[in-house]
């Protein structure tokens, strides 16, 4: 075993003390990386591969010294030296390898995958400026590029690398590796690979770069914009680029291990994570014939070992790529699709499920609902949607593919590791050991009328306040009241989400305080989300909040009890500050259309109260915590479903039928907001909510309002409330992924 101290000693040159944090990093990184070599591998006749385009695992070195049960060893030694590890932790780069929750989630199931002990890797792409960096200049989004990768950084070079053969050239690749260890346990990998020549110069200005130059551009950006014809080819180049390497992977650690290839589904379980995978599908069979397998057995081998998840609803997420787009780029696998689309259009007439549809444009997720085992939803809602009505032709011909596996978060990082305060809270109030069962969290029902208990919760909640606030002032210099209620919304840009109604109930609660009216306690609207490039409407609604934070910072009569802030560059790192200190977790998405969320389920963990729609995995927090623990408002899925299939809802009536909805709505465009905004950007957000509001904000309007108020006079009870924070920590432990993963693995894995 290595001696901490001697080894930092040895890299480090001089005594700790001495040492600047950034130097203590790296000899940590160091150190690190010493002990997960150490650390054994998991292994196992079976393994999981799980696919994804996306790893959002956010900064490793805490989580790696949890997991390697270090952490407390780390910090004392710091401590003596007059360093703190939370000022080391701020020097390493956030791997910016994903752009939300279903990225998130990846990183949470390896954590989960290796923390069970389960022989099971990730397998994805090393983008060198990952997602693009967000900053906001005259009141809009800019993106930046976001280089991670240091000289000294978490990625082993393999020295494995395979050849990936496209249309006009191949290209080799290079694989790196991260370990990912569990948490008392032993590790697993994630394997990103690389293109040989990628080359960071050709980026110019912002993010943009030569989207034809494949060999050189392949592995810079994740989502590189698909607004033209060149960046469609650009995002089938990557997908084909990590499922080929992926497949050539999997075989051959297969054949390393004298594996008959014939029985693969009886070694591998491959996890297609939403369809940027798919083409593993038809590459696999591609590779398998190849090794001389016959066509007929390839297929049959590949559908036993393949198993796809939906993550979303959203027709225009659901990838369709014209054939055309699939001959221009890899036409080896072009025949192969095409096979298994006659085969299923032989076998069903139904066009809603056929492969390749009439405009020549293959629909990944119909191909592997046809040539995967299995087919699982992310919640209960989101399962019961596809089986009832978004894919309920797939449903009635493969009834026993389809189940449910309702998401989940590791508790290492967003418990653990980013709320230490409330983990001792926990130790003193919790029976049982609720790092390895947190289901354990549930005995905490024992401690309702515990006045003391409860006190100290609230205790808990305002030093994690105090301390983001203080973050806060540091990293982005915005000023914060930590006795105010702190209200968040942080997650992607999109309308569906409708941070849009969120910011017209700023609009309302500014008028409100205009007019005489002050809210006992002052409140704190955090709003945190990077909106893709090339997403206009998702611009504005930035544009509209960041004007909502400019108009009630500068108004003296409003500032004192109503704060705007939009955090720059949301991200793991920043949603760790965020999540312990929320009061009010905002979770407003229109009923339907999100398909389970994760943060809605951080939030819960770390003790905020849920004020949300009967959406996604909302819907299990409110049976779990029950009516009096949370804040539901807002039409019903069933009722959404139903406006969408009769194309019922018409904004503009509520606009004009509705007085208090068409002043907030029309505050947009009003005199101190057109002279702070740009008054192009103010007028298109308020025409679209007018004339085209398709995911309906103004059907909720009034019901959030009411809702959220009620949700902050019940604030000032402060008794009451640290009930509802104490019931909702309780709860918890049914989402941490954990339980998502022993799921996975009982239905549809089946390792060990
Ligand atoms: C958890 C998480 C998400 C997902 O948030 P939702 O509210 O479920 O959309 C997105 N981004 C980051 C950085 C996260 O940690």
């Amino acid at each position: 075993m290595l001696d901490l101290a001697t080894f930092l000693q040895n890299e480090l040159k001089k005594d700790v003390k001495d040492a600047g944090d950034r130097e203590i990093y790296y000899a940590l990184l160091a150190y690190t990386k010493e002990r997960l070599k150490e650390t054994p591998d998991i292994t196992g006749d079976k393994k999981v591969y799980y696919i994804s385009a996306e790893f959002l695992i956010g900064k490793l070195l805490s989580n790696n010294l949890i997991n390697l049960g270090i952490y407390d060893e780390v910090a004392e030694l710091l401590e003596k030296n007059g360093k703190k590890l939370s000022a080391i932790e701020e020097m390493e780069p956030e791997p910016s390898l994903g752009n939300g929750g279903l990225g998130r989630l990846a990183a949470c199931f390896l954590d989960s995958i290796a923390s069970l002990g389960l022989c099971g890797d990730g397998i994805g792409l090393n983008y060198h400026m990952g997602l693009f960096r967000q900053v906001f200049e005259a009141h809009k989004q800019k993106e930046m590029p976001n280089p991670w990768i240091e000289p000294k950084s978490w990625l082993e070079d393999t020295g494995i690398s395979f050849q990936v053969p496209f249309k006009d050239f191949t290209l080799k690749s290079k694989l790196y590796d991260i370990d990912v260890a569990g948490y008392e346990n032993g590790k697993n990998k994630l394997h990103l690979f690389d293109v040989e020549g990628v080359d960071e110069s050709i980026i110019w200005d912002g993010i943009s770069f030569d989207k034809q130059d494949i060999g050189r551009n392949l592995t810079l950006f994740l989502y590189p914009d698909d607004s033209d014809r060149a960046g469609n080819l650009l995002r089938i180049y990557q997908q084909y680029f990590m499922v080929s390497n992926g497949a050539q992977l999997i075989l051959k650690e297969c054949e390393d291990k004298g594996y008959d290839l014939r029985k693969l589904h009886e070694h591998v379980a491959i996890q297609i994570n939403d369809t940027h995978p798919s083409m593993v599908i038809p590459e696999l069979i591609r590779l398998l014939v190849q090794k001389n397998v016959d066509f007929n057995e390839a297929i049959e081998i590949v559908q036993k070992t393949c198993a796809y998840t939906n993550h979303t609803i959203l027709a225009e997420a659901l990838e369709k790529w014209p054939l055309e787009y699939l001959e221009q780029v890899a036409p080896q696998i072009v025949p192969i699709i095409k096979d298994l689309d006659m085969r299923m259009k032989g076998r069903y007439q139904d066009s809603r499920v056929a492969i390749i549809d009439d405009q020549n444009r293959v629909h990944m997720a119909h191909m592997d609902i046809h040539f995967g085992y299995s087919v699982n939803g992310v919640a209960a809602l989101h399962t019961e949607i596809l089986k009832n009505s978004e894919l309920k032709p797939f449903y009635d011909i493969y009834p026993q593919k389809f189940n449910n596996k309702t998401n989940g978060i590791t508790f290492r990082r967003w418990l653990l590791h980013c709320n230490k305060e409330l983990v001792s809270w926990l130790d003193e109030y919790v029976q049982g050991d609720f790092r390895k069962d947190a289901g354990k969290l549930e005995s905490l029902m024992n401690q309702l009328d515990n006045d003391a208990a409860l006190e100290k919760l609230l205790a808990v909640k305002h030093t994690k306040k105090t301390e983001l606030s203080k973050y806060l002032k540091e990293t982005q210099g915005l000023e914060l009241n930590p006795e105010s209620i702190f209200d968040i919304q942080v997650k992607r840009l999109h309308e569906y989400k409708r941070q849009q109604m969120n910011a017209l109930y700023v609009i309302y609660k500014y008028l409100e305080i205009k007019a005489g009216r002050k809210p006992k306690t002052p409140i704190t609207m955090i709003f945190g989300a990077k909106a893709a490039p090339a997403y206009t409407i998702a611009k504005d609604i930035i544009h509209l909040i960041l004007c909502l934070q400019e108009l009630t910072a500068n108004d003296p009569e409003v500032a004192p009890y109503l704060k705007v802030v939009m955090v720059e560059n949301y991200n793991v790192t920043m949603a760790e500050h965020l999540i312990p200190a929320c009061d009010i977790s905002e979770q407003i998405s229109l009923a339907s259309k999100e398909a389970s969320g994760t943060g809605n389920m951080k939030f819960m963990l770390n003790g905020a109260v849920t004020l949300g729609t009967e959406d996604g995995a909302n819907v299990e927090i409110h049976e779990l915590v029950g009516d009096e623990n949370i804040y539901i408002f807002g039409e019903s899925s069933e009722k959404v479903i139903e406006h969408y299939a009769k194309s019922s809802y018409r904004a503009v009536n509520y606009y004009i039928e509705d007085e208090q909805i068409r002043t907030l709505v029309n505050f947009i465009i009003s005199p101190e907001m057109m002279k702070i905004g740009d008054p192009y950007h103010l007028l298109q957000i308020h025409a679209e909510l007018i004339y085209k509001d398709w995911f309906m904000t103004l059907l909720d309007l009034k019901d959030y309002i009411a809702v959220k108020e009620k949700a902050c006079e019940e604030y000032e009870d402060r008794k009451a409330w640290s009930k509802k924070m104490l019931v909702n920590i309780a709860k918890a432990g049914y989402f941490s992924s954990d339980r998502t993963i022993g799921d996975y693995n009982n239905d549809i894995w089946h390792l060990k």
